[in-house]
């Protein structure tokens, strides 16, 4: 295929218009949609369009079937081709189906390397991972299917609201980490990490798109949806730049580059050109989150510094470990949460008296007594604060349903008598309880759980 480097009309920057599918190019500075040459002339036709939206004008490739996939609409554009809504009748679904630029479709060991990674990413199942359908070749284009996830990337959401709050950030964190500890246990390494490929469906739930689908040598990284080069290096582990080896915690890397802007607004480092970002990973401090996002809890803010330390080995060893770390930082915001709700629960009788005090009246026996059981219930909360985020991983009960992007605390088996070891069990049991009501903030069977474990399991290590 012909080259067809040219610059944007609008912007002057260079466009290369063979990583098109399609008529159409978007220019990675000014975001205008450009008709690629031979096909009319360039110029500037719609903004970029969204998740759901679809371009202006009509793109040859909607109406057509590839394999047995019917192309729909536009869903967005990254360095790596175009991906479309598509249907697939024999199943009755809508799917994504992402087609490779023809200067890639033509290139055939690419060809084999991109199907081996479409296979071993297929053969991982995660609740937070992108299925991957099909790869085929029809009329030279070559495609991948996979599921479509009716929603908005995280870049979207970043662009709209421009940061996220600290809970809400942690649950997506730990969704994706614990997709990501899913294709590292299955030996796959993502390797593109970053905000555009963690896509939010309509119930709040994280999906890690493009597992296993490196980017490759030669590969154009012209530009993506979000209009920022593919190869623009936000996200990009210090040893990629030093041609080192990429491993699991390089990943890691790019995950904390990542929430570190999910949670701060921005990315740890932001230079003029990539190359001075490159030297930034390579050699600069990320700012202090807590400096620029002072409602984010001081673990969280650490754990997230701990992903971005430039020597792999400083970083968590395994994202399992991570997950340990983030689960805690979990339970203890639910608890601090709850121990916040609990004080403003007793508020009412403290608000009257306040008024008491405003008039210069000494308080009734009657109200020092609530505000004295207020504070022992706060008290009590804190207890638990600490029973939870202190007790060690091995005690914890492991029979509870798992929600999605959770995983099983590893049990640590210690050879007591049979009748220790019931006890031991069924005290995990009600421990879990309790963690369970405080999650559902129900406080007072929280308690009651509370109390059993205190009268019945005093002996055990709970
Ligand atoms: P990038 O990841 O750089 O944004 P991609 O080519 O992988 O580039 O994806 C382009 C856009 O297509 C994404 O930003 C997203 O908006 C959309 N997209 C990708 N995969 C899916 C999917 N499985 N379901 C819905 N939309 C998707
Ligand atoms: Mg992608």
């Amino acid at each position: 295929m012909a080259k067809h480097p040219a610059k944007c009309p609008k912007c002057g920057h260079r466009v290369d218009f063979d990583s098109a599918v399609g008529d159409h190019i978007v220019c990675a500075v000014c975001h205008a949609r450009l008709r690629v040459p031979g096909k009319g002339k360039a110029h500037e036709v719609t903004r970029s369009p969204t998740l759901t939206g679809s371009p202006a004008d009509a793109d040859p490739l909607i109406g057509q079937t590839l394999g047995e996939f019917e192309i729909v609409e536009l869903l967005g554009r990254g360095g790596m081709g175009a991906v479309y809504k598509a249907r697939q009748a024999s199943l009755g679904r809508f799917v994504a189906i992402k087609i490779l630029p023809h200067s890639l479709a033509a290139n055939q060991s690419f060809i084999e390397r991109f199907s081996r990674e479409a296979r071993a990413a297929a053969a991982v199942s995660h609740p937070n991972i992108i299925e991957v359908h099909a790869v085929g070749q029809d009329r030279g284009y070559q495609y991948i299917a996979m599921e479509f996830v009716d929603g908005e990337t995280l870049a979207d959401v970043l662009r709209r609201e421009g940061r996220l709050l600290p809970h809400r950030a942690l649950a997506i964190l730990k969704q994706v980490a614990s997709a990501l500890a899913e294709g590292h246990e299955c030996g796959i390494l993502h390797r593109d990490i970053k905000p555009s490929n963690i896509l939010i469906d309509r119930k709040g739930r994280a999906k890690v798109a493009d597992f296993g689908l490196a980017k490759h040598e030669g590969v154009d990284v012209s530009v993506t949806t979000t209009g920022q080069a593919l190869g623009t290096p936000l996200y990009m582990p210090p040893e990629a730049a030093r041609g080192e080896p990429f491993d699991a915690r390089s990943d890691l890397y790019s995950l904390g580059a990542t929430f570190y802007q999910a949670v701060a607004g921005k990315p740890p480092f932001e230079a003029d050109t990539p190359a001075q970002l490159v030297v930034k990973h390579l050699e600069a401090k990320p700012p202090p989150l807590q400096s620029v996002a002072p409602d984010c809890p001081g673990d969280l803010c650490r754990i997230i510094h701990r992903l971005l330390r430039k020597k792999p080995d400083q970083r968590y060893a395994s994202t399992d470990e991570l997950l340990d770390a983030l689960d805690k930082v979990e339970t203890r915001m639910t608890v601090e949460q709850a121990a916040a709700t609990a004080s403003i629960a007793t508020r009412p009788a403290t608000a009257r008296h306040s008024t008491h005090r405003r008039e210069g009246v000494a308080l009734p026996k009657r109200s020092t007594a609530l505000i004295a059981g207020g504070i022992a219930a706060a008290l009590l909360l804190v207890a638990i604060v600490l029973v939870v985020v202190l007790w060690p991983k091995g005690g914890r009960a492991t029979k509870a349903t798992v929600p999605p992007g959770t995983r099983t605390p590893t049990t640590q088996h210690r050879p007591p008598s049979p009748d220790a070891a019931r006890l031991e069990a069924n005290a995990a049991i009600v421990y879990k309880n309790i963690a369970t009501c405080i999650a559902k903030k129900d406080y007072a069977k929280a308690q009651t759980w509370l109390d059993k474990l205190r009268r019945e399991y005093a002996s055990t290590e709970f």
